[in-house]
């Protein structure tokens, strides 16, 4: 790659900026100064800028227990957002990997591998992600039955065009819900449950396919180990 590219992919300079470091001098590859932005360049090129080595990131992949109050969105809000708790280098690159609202709690996954991602996500590879659902009122009985089933079928949204996939619903206690949802549409489990008369108080996702948050608390994050990055 361009020594130019190079600077703008391990720093925070751009590219016109990189090319002013390098006509300063300031940039060496190999322990020689070079000035030519169009100098290649490749990971076992040894690069300096003002005497400090940079080198290329790779591709992230990382697991957050998002808060509440926190968005998963890349612009700035009034809200923290979930890149804001991450300390790595160049972390703007990394995408939250199926959002969660800015209300509910639990596992986010990030990366910067576009097709890592779309496996997560693809409603294709059956990833299921399990909810816990706290409701305002108890699910029990006759309704329960009713939701489960209607809920193992499929039901047409609001604004959808077609019903939702298969999803698993059992109760942990009368207000807490433990949903299986194997696609992610914008607020699905707020809406599924509003359509069968029920409103969701808080919402938290324990699992994303074989990933659970384990012993990381509300706020921190970690990189995912290649096991885990291969399991999906
Ligand atoms: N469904 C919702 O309604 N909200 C979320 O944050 C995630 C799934």
């Amino acid at each position: 790659m361009r020594l130019d590219r190079f600077l703008a992919e391990t720093t925070d300079l751009t590219r016109s900026l990189a090319k002013k470091a390098l006509h300063r001098g300031e940039v060496s590859v190999d322990g020689e100064v070079v000035k030519n932005p169009a100098t290649q360049v490749d990971a076992s090129s040894q690069v300096t800028w003002n005497g400090q080595p940079l080198a290329l990131v790779g591709l992230r992949y990382v697991m957050l227990h998002k808060p509440a109050g926190v968005e998963c969105t890349a612009r700035r809000t009034l809200y923290p957002r979930a890149i804001d708790l991450i300390a790595l280098p160049k972390v703007e690159r990394l995408q939250p990997v199926g959002r969660l609202d800015v209300d509910t709690t639990g596992l986010v996954l990030l990366s910067d591998d576009g097709q890592w991602s779309h496996r997560v996500t693809s409603p294709r590879h059956r990833c299921g992600k399990v909810y816990r659902v706290t409701l305002a009122d108890p699910l029990e009985g006759a309704a329960l039955e009713d939701a489960i089933a209607r809920f193992a079928e499929g039901l047409l949204l609001d604004g959808e065009e077609k019903p939702t996939r298969p999803a698993e619903l059992a109760m942990r206690e009368p207000t807490v819900a433990e949903l299986t949802l194997f696609e992610g549409k914008y607020h699905q489990v707020k809406r599924m449950f509003a359509a069968i008369g029920h409103h969701v108080v808080a919402l938290h996702r324990e699992s994303i396919g074989p990933l659970s948050l384990g012993e990381l608390s509300e706020g921190e994050w970690r990189e995912l180990n290649a096991e885990e990055v291969a399991a999906f």
